[in-house]
């Protein structure tokens, strides 16, 4: 038996329309009445969360691992650690490892090393087509009963429009929803940075908009024929934004997610060829900035998430059109989209920050995750939103340190994170 109150926290728990300061109870794991903990006659652990909020432990569905085959970028454990430490109790792994997920075994195996070494929840993706080269599809209902909860191929993505057709639709016979990871091979070449006055002046090979929106408007129309729910990972530019707006207004199911660096950086943080800034799609200008911040605003961009992309430093340390792209997202997104959303933008409030990481990837996903209701499992989020802190690369829990954030300082921070009823993670 185990019994903890969480005391006078601020709760926020949009399933259940609560936002108030209470106590939370857990019982052996799982959401209680602070009544039925009192009655036990073993210790109850006390926890002052004056000040603090209180929500559903964070999901955070766009992660790489690395592991099997990349574990000197991050292991399955490293990398649990940094989303303990981020705040996040679930985290949704891509399939481009190696072996790539893309067969039930490789599903098992990364399930079978989450359960032994993770401290949060990690859910397996697995990949739309065979080796993610997009020329034959995976077995999409054997991982389906493997245990992925979505299938992309993200990092790559399937040019051949009539596979992509095939993939939603055995997607829509099995119940899992399409991730996609935006990107017309022909459009965007060889391209590294956005396609604009930067890479113009810099002399570096243009990655431009049209390359992402391309791919965008494919799925909209797929997600219609087929009428299965195609989700836009890492939406970078406003053309996307605005098409996933007019979709959705006719009843499309289509959505997108917004990664922090998207939002907190454009083009021009590349000027000093600092490898960091390489990422895939690329930073955009401030009008896609801009166009993306009202995505959120309007509900049009549902969806918030890190792309985790860990590189160890060796990688990252060559010329910038040979580096690797991505950048090591889970231990600073939380404090960045509170700064940048809530605390300068104001253009939404802390409840809905918190909806974008919970239910709504839960309901994407199906989830059995992102509530706080009386006896669902206690995954929780303690996070002091004025708390003022200063990104130190050094003390990443993550293997790799390859953000671009180092030195920002930012206001607010998870500060507990508690996976079904333990504490994995305390500041
Ligand atoms: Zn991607």
């Amino acid at each position: 038996m185990s019994a903890i109150i969480i005391r006078n926290g601020r709760v926020i728990d949009p399933a259940n329309k609560r936002d108030e300061v209470a106590d939370l109870a857990i019982l052996n794991g799982q959401i209680a009445q602070t009544s039925e903990v009192r009655g036990q006659t073993s210790e109850i652990e006390e926890i002052d969360a004056n000040g603090l909020i209180v929500c559903p432990g964070l999901i955070d569905m766009h992660v790489h691992l690395r592991e099997p085959g990349f574990s000197h970028k991050e292991t399955i454990e490293s990398g649990a650690r940094a989303a303990a430490a981020g705040g996040f109790t679930t985290i949704v792994c891509m399939p481009n490892t190696s072996p790539p997920a893309d067969n039930p075994a490789t599903i098992a195996w990364i399930k079978d090393r989450a359960a032994e070494v993770a401290s949060v929840n990690v859910l397996p993706t697995g990949a739309i087509s065979r080796n993610l080269e997009g020329e034959e599809l995976a077995p999409i209902g054997s991982l389906g009963q493997a245990g992925v909860v979505a299938i992309t191929d993200d990092g790559h993505c399937i040019q051949n429009h009539e596979l992509m057709r095939r993939a939603v639709e055995y997607a829509r016979m099995v119940g899992l929803p399409v991730l996609d990871h935006c990107q017309d091979y022909n459009l965007v070449g060889n391209g590294v940075v956005h396609e604009g006055y930067w890479s113009t002046l810099l002399g570096l090979p243009g990655w431009p908009a049209a390359g992402e929106e391309a791919i965008v408007m494919r799925d909209i129309l797929l997600a219609e024929l087929c009428d299965h729910h195609i989700h836009c990972q890492h939406v970078s530019a406003a053309g996307s934004v605005r098409l996933i707006r007019e979709a959705r207004a006719r009843g499309v199911k289509i959505s997108g997610e917004v990664c922090p660096h998207h939002i907190a950086l454009t083009d021009e943080a590349v000027e000093n060829f600092n490898t960091n800034y390489k990422i895939n799609p690329p930073l955009r200008s401030q009008a896609d900035v801009e166009a993306i911040l009202e995505g959120i605003a309007d509900g049009t961009l549902t969806i918030l998430a890190s792309d985790h992309a860990p590189h160890a430093a060796f990688e990252k340390e060559v010329e910038f059109d040979a580096a690797p792209f991505g950048i090591a997202g889970l231990e600073t997104e939380l404090g960045l989209f509170l700064n940048l959303l809530v605390h300068k933008c104001l253009n939404i409030d802390i409840g809905r920050l918190i909806e974008m990481y919970t239910i709504e990837p839960a309901k994407l996903l199906k989830l059995d995750a992102g509530t706080l209701s009386m006896g669902a499992l206690a995954d929780v989020t303690l996070i002091d939103p004025n708390l003022e802190w200063t990104v130190k690369i050094e003390n990443f829990q993550s293997v790799s340190r390859n953000s671009p954030f180092d030195g920002w300082k930012l206001k607010g921070r998870a500060v507990r994170t508690i996976v079904g009823g333990e504490t994995v993670w305390k500041l």
